[in-house]
């Protein structure tokens, strides 16, 4: 309401300000190496209500890489495209409490079905069951899903991000190896590694994000338009997904701490939003551990607490 986006007007600047500091706690993503150029203490945000008004504080035209907040809408498309049964076939649905990238519990649910969507093996399965004739017919389907959900008709590819991975993504290669050889993966490794790739290397603003967010809000319905873009079950799931594995082994102490459905990505990017009310973009370079904005991460529990926003 009007009221609220009035006292987010007023104090997000100062919450931004009161965040940055801890980004020296934190690290940018080095093993991408072309993400290692991303400014360091850099932290923006936009909030989007259903009226189209936002607010926004601090670096919030910075352009970033998607990197893992993908993964949601991948996880949709492959749900559109497949039905729950196939895509929880090949991926399950609990937290793993590892890194984002570890292969600890492949080999735990036979035959090596990853344990969700979100973790590097369970999204390299789910970009794997996306419909399409070929590489790039999967890869332009994807593409149009986020021209859809921006609002926007040209959403560019970083091609250097998309690159580096390519020529580092040993971890990513042998673990979409282990799951072809439990036929988990069906298909071609570099094939699905390409496409996987690309839309980690889809570049955003916060403003994208949050608009993304605003139509999760709304369980698939954009409210600027009035369009279903999203079926309801599928963005349920998703959301269910982001608050139990969204920011991986940190899930339950931002559940705690923010109580927000929320999806982070290693260029410090975060989607969340506010069910029925608000989509909210944020970008902070500087990671913690877990792989989430370390500066991000504080934000949005200062902006949760003080607006009482929390989901529990
Ligand atoms: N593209 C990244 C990777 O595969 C995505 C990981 C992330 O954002 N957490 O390593």
């Amino acid at each position: 309401d009007k009221k609220e986006l009035g006292t987010l007007r007023q104090s997000l600047p100062s919450w931004v300000e009161a965040s940055i500091p801890c980004s020296v706690n934190g690290k940018v993503a080095s093993y991408i190496p072309e993400l290692s150029k991303a400014p360091h203490d850099a932290l923006g945000i936009t909030i989007l209500a259903p009226d189209g008004e936002s607010v926004s504080a601090g670096d919030c035209s910075q352009v970033f890489t998607m990197q893992s907040i993908s993964k949601v809408f991948t996880l949709i498309l492959a749900l559109m495209d497949n039905g729950e049964d196939e895509v929880f076939k090949r991926v399950g649905m609990e937290p793993t409490g590892d890194n984002f990238n570890s292969m600890l519990k492949l080999e735990l649910v036979r035959p090596g079905i990853p344990f969700n969507p979100f973790i590097n093996a369970g999204a390299i399965t789910v970009t794997s069951l996306i419909h399409g004739r070929n590489m790039e017919e999967k890869s332009q389907r994807i593409l149009n899903l986020f021209h859809s959900l921006t609002g926007k008709d040209e959403l560019a590819y970083d091609i250097d991000v998309f690159n580096s991975e390519l020529e580092s993504g040993d971890l990513n290669r042998s673990i979409a190896y282990f799951l072809k050889g439990n036929q988990v993966l069906i298909g071609d490794v570099d094939e699905v590694l390409d496409i996987y790739f690309r839309h980690c290397s889809i570049l955003v603003q916060c403003a994208d994000l949050a608009r993304m967010g605003l139509i999760l809000a709304f369980d698939g319905m954009d409210p600027l338009t009035g369009n279903r873009l999203l079926p309801k079950r599928y963005v349920q799931i998703a959301k269910t997904f982001m608050t139990t594995c969204g920011m991986y082994n940190a899930s339950g102490e931002f559940a705690i701490d923010v109580g927000l459905p929320a999806k982070s990505g290693v260029s410090g990017g975060i989607l969340s939003l506010v069910p029925g009310r608000y989509g909210i973009g944020v970008i902070g370079p500087s990671l913690n551990d877990k792989g989430n904005s370390q500066a991000g991460v504080h934000l949005l529990e200062i902006v949760s607490k003080q607006m009482n926003w929390s989901m529990f």
